[in-house]
């Protein structure tokens, strides 16, 4: 034999010690002669402790089960040593025999396999805790495999999208790709995501439901692998976020409301000084870019205090929504803006407008109130409600303002009233 049973028993000592298993032998009186330190690990006691000790005083195996042993055998126990720690062991004995067949002792090895008991505790609890999110969760939650076929979801997935169980989703829904959403583009872009970038992060999207509604989801995605590396799926995450949608879209609606009644006038219904203001900053700047004209009409109603004095204001209010009307007709271009610039005042701002073009939509303003036949017998320019307009134009250029512009069209009315009303006057 090459190896002599000397240098195999030192082997198997190295390993034992290596592998912290205990190894204890006892004489046929089973009194102990050697005791490892993975014994004193286990059982506690010390090598000198046990030193001719009687086995079945150390370890818990009985008196008569030791004497009666005829071959090896296996057990597992919970020890509670010296120091009071129960351990969990698996416990190997067997009698030492001599070659001519005599018992000449026992043999015990022995492994501490309590970290393996924790892991298996461990793998219990973290399945128990899969197993609690999977049915309780919230959200719902899916795998889809790689032929598209949803193979598992939890309860709230299949509420969310109108099966009463999620057996029921599982066998419907035969290809998640073309089925599951209610607008037919989300469903490259999930797949980009997930295939792509192995991952989708709050991919806004309605799902379609049993009954071909929808419900809007927040949806979470991550793609998983086999074992073995190739790519077997995703697993999915979908949050019901309906009743958010639901309160943005009225939020939204509200928003909308009030920026339009911020920049609207409530008397005439037409944009008021505040739109005003900020469309002709806007335009202004464009033009400049642009080296556009850009044009301002400010328009007047004649002896207004007197209609009121004679009619009463609310046919002065009546009178200032048709005439607001009139003027907002007279502008056609979609970047032509008529608002109530304030009182019984009007003004229209005309980007891209030259002079003469702006001259006419004043003509046309003043003739379409003139058109209106509103009774002013007070008037001491005409039989109806009349307007008084300054027109004014200029290529907006550096050191020029918005505010010139118009003080310039303030003054072509100035000039309108002066010569007499009920007419349109350009400014120089
Ligand atoms: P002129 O021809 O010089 O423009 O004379 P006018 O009377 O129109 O001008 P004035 O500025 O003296 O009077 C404007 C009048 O417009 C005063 C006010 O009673 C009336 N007014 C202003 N805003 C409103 C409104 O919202 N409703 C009504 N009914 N009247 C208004
Ligand atoms: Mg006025
Ligand atoms: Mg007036």
């Amino acid at each position: 034999m090459d190896i002599k049973l000397f240098d195999r028993v030192l082997a198997l000592g190295n390993l034992i010690g290596q592998a912290e298993l205990a190894y204890i032998e006892a004489n046929s009186d089973l009194q102990v002669l050697s005791w490892n330190a993975g014994a004193k690990n286990i059982f506690g006691y010390s090598e000198e402790d046990t030193m001719g000790r009687y086995l079945y005083e150390l370890v818990p195996i009985t008196r008569r089960e030791l004497n009666s042993l005829d071959g090896t055998r296996f057990t597992t126990v919970e020890y509670t040593n010296s120091a009071g720690e129960t351990i969990p062991c698996d416990l190997y004995y067997s009698p030492i025999m001599t070659t001519e067949g005599e018992k000449k002792g026992v043999a015990i090895l022995c492994k501490d396999i309590s970290s393996k008991i924790k892991d298996k505790q461990n793998l219990e609890e973290q399945q128990q805790y899969i197993h609690d999110i999977f049915g309780f969760a919230p959200f719902g939650i899916f795998h889809v495999n790689n032929h598209g076929r949803i193979v598992k979801a939890n309860p709230e997935f299949a509420w969310m999208l109108g099966y009463e169980t999620a057996d029921l989703v599982t066998e419907r829904i035969a290809n998640f790709w073309s089925q599951m959403f209610f607008d037919p583009e989300n469903s490259d872009e999930f797949k980009f995501g997930v295939f792509e970038a192995d991952q989708l992060i709050r991919f806004r999207c309605r799902l379609k439901r049993r009954d071909n509604t929808f419900v809007w989801s927040l949806c979470y995605a991550k793609a998983t692998w086999d074992s073995t590396g190739r790519r077997s799926g995703f697993n999915g995450f979908a949050l019901d976020i309906s009743e958010t949608v639901k309160a943005e879209q009225a939020l939204k609606k509200a928003h909308d409301k009030l920026q339009m009644l911020a920049v609207m006038d409530g008397l005439t219904s037409i944009p008021n000084r505040r739109r005003f203001d900020e469309y002709l900053e806007s335009e202004w700047r464009r033009c400049f870019r642009d080296k556009k004209h850009l044009s301002v009409i400010l328009a007047d109603i004649d002896f207004f205090k007197l209609y009121n004095d004679t009619y009463g204001h609310q046919a002065g209010d009546d009178c200032l929504r048709q005439v607001a009307q009139a003027i907002q007709k007279s502008a056609g271009r979609a970047s032509d803006l008529a608002a109530r610039y304030g009182g019984e005042e009007f003004a229209l701002i005309l980007p891209d407008t030259h002079l003469e073009g702006a001259v006419k939509v004043a003509q046309t303003a003043r003739t379409l109130v003139e058109r209106l036949r509103i009774t002013h017998e007070s008037s001491r320019v005409s039989a109806h409600v009349s307007l008084s307009l300054g027109v004014a134009c200029v290529i907006p250029q550096e050191g020029k303002t918005a505010l010139e512009l118009v003080a310039q069209a303030d003054n072509a009315l100035y000039n309108a009233k002066e010569e007499g009303r009920n007419r349109v006057k350009a400014s120089d």
